[in-house]
């Protein structure tokens, strides 16, 4: 680990303004336009980066287009592409500290979170699609003894990815070590306000020796650069996390251009179903309140509906308002702080919004509820607990995306499994019980794409995440991921 005096040299360090990442060097965009990078620490703009056009997606895409039909990546050996993709999480893992410090300063997650979640996890993700790649087999299908049949499986061409702005580093190489490792070339679209991370990122790919134009990063906003490349002629799918409101965007322009696939990583209202026999309440209520509160709620998988069994309802709920309470929220960069900054000014002030809705329909406040730290000029929200939420409540049903906790009581499991349905999420959910058969139940019954048991929130590289419903249509993370990033192409050849 690190320690405060390794950070405090990092948190003022100029950052100068950043091009796009094109055919291996920064360039500005064509229009010459930039955007300021505002931190949400103390809102105050650091640096700026490039405000990208059609015309630069449109650069960006030749870019990728040339290498890929080249082969000077898409065809060379897959220990080669090992080779480089291990470099560059050796690279990661050198500047990691760096990273997380310029990944903090643009999306206000706390530094011991994001150095482990955003540049180590990064790291890591290379590091285990690159030890992947070359054990990813075509097949030879059980024909009749005239024919021999394979299947290959080819790269697909050239990838859009578009990532959002919560886990930059984390989210943008889960999409881009599956997609490099299988021989595609890429074109990224980081969110407007948490590009920096991943240009560098980009910038580290060429110093392992990534060819030229194999991996590009357009940075700008979603209305135009994001919707550029995803209507696209010549990118062959489309990768992407964020809003479901964006995700149905993406089908559309598939829709009117040349029907690339498209694989949504959406977001959720995940249940996290608490039962009066769960064995431990207390580690309960804590491991309850970081479901929800770390990196201020801005995370998909968030527990922000917890349903709670009657009996133990008020107990339960002051336990958690004592974890809630107790959690320090402050500066990001220092690690002092359990919560950092909320995204940005339009983040915080629907998270309030949300809160003035929930009471509008009945809710109670329990805590929180409120901005704090506004001397500091950044945006900062108390962790809030609102009860008594019906399920049908606004703050029951959309996804708030900050640290706002909806909590419901119910009678039985039979009533706990419909409410964990009745949402149009799902993503992900939690279950508190002692009673084996009823985790088991649970776990077929709630329809999410992970389910916790008595825990809320453990992962790692090598099982999928992807959401049911409205959650989203696709895996990263595992092996499967690497599915979305090769064709299967039959030959069948005659003997
Ligand atoms: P968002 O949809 O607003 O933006 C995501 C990305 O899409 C950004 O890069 C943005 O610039 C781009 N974009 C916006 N409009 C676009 C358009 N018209 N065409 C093309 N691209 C466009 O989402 P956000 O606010 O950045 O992220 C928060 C959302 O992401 C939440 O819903 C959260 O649950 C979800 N999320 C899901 C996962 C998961 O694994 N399922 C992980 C993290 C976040």
């Amino acid at each position: 680990m690190f320690d405060q005096s390794a950070i405090d040299p990092l948190r003022h360090a100029s950052v100068s303004d950043r091009g796009h990442f094109i055919d291996g060097r920064s360039v500005p965009s064509m229009s010459g336009e930039t955007l300021d990078v505002v931190s949400p620490i103390d809102g105050r703009a650091f640096t700026r980066i490039a405000s990208g056009s059609p015309t630069d997606v449109d650069r960006a895409v030749t870019a990728a287009r040339k290498t890929f039909e080249d082969g000077r990546w898409s065809c060379a050996a897959p220990a080669q592409r090992k080779k480089v993709l291990l470099k560059l999480a050796d690279l990661i893992e050198r500047d990691a500290l760096e990273l997380a410090v310029l990944g903090v300063r643009d999306n206000g997650t706390e530094i011991s979170m994001a150095y482990k979640a955003e540049a180590l996890s990064a790291a890591a993700t290379f590091r285990y699609y690159a030890e992947a790649l070359d054990k990813v087999y075509g097949e030879v299908a059980p024909t009749a003894d005239s024919v021999l049949a394979l299947v290959h499986k080819a790269p697909v061409g050239v990838v859009g990815a578009i990532v959002p702005w919560n886990f930059p580093l984390m989210i943008g190489a889960w999409k881009l070590a599956p997609a490099l490792a299988m021989g595609n070339s890429v074109v990224l679209k980081p969110a407007e306000t948490a590009s920096l991370s991943l240009l560098r990122i980009a910038e580290l790919a060429s110093e392992a020796g990534l060819p030229d134009g194999v991996l590009n990063v357009v940075t700008g906003s979603g209305a135009v650069v994001g919707e550029a490349l995803a209507l696209s002629m010549e990118v062959d799918i489309l990768v992407f996390t964020g809003s479901g409101a964006t995700g149905r965007r993406l089908l559309e322009y598939s829709a009117r251009s040349n029907l690339k696939r498209c694989y949504l990583e959406l977001g959720g209202k995940s249940p996290n179903i608490v039962f009066n026999d769960a064995a431990d309440l207390e580690k309960a209520a804590k491991v309850s309140a970081a479901g929800i509160f770390r990196n201020s709620g801005q995370v998909c998988v968030a527990g922000s509906r917890l349903l709670v069994q009657e009996e133990i309802h008020d107990d339960f709920v002051a336990a958690l308002c004592r974890q809630a309470e107790a959690l320090t929220v402050g500066d990001p960069l220092d690690l002092s702080s359990q919560i950092g900054a909320v995204h940005s000014l339009t983040q915080l002030e629907s998270h309030l919004a949300f809160v003035e809705t929930a009471e509008a329909e009945g809710a109670e406040r329990r805590t929180g509820g409120g901005r704090i730290l506004q001397d500091t000029g950044g945006y900062y929200m108390a962790p809030t607990v609102m009860t008594g939420v019906k399920p049908s409540d606004t703050i029951a049903q959309k996804e708030v995306f900050g640290p706002v906790l909806a909590v419901t009581s119910f009678k039985d499991e039979a009533e706990a499994i419909r409410m964990a349905n009745a949402s149009d999420y799902g993503l992900a959910a939690g279950v508190w019980t002692a009673d084996l058969g009823r985790a088991h139940r649970m776990i077929r019954a709630v329809r999410s794409g992970v389910i916790h048991v008595n825990t809320y929130g453990g992962s790692d590289l090598t099982v999928p995440l992807g959401g049911m419903k409205q959650s989203g249509n696709g895996h990263d993370k595992s092996l499967h991921a690497l599915d979305k990033y090769v064709d299967l192409k039959t030959a069948w050849i005659q003997l």
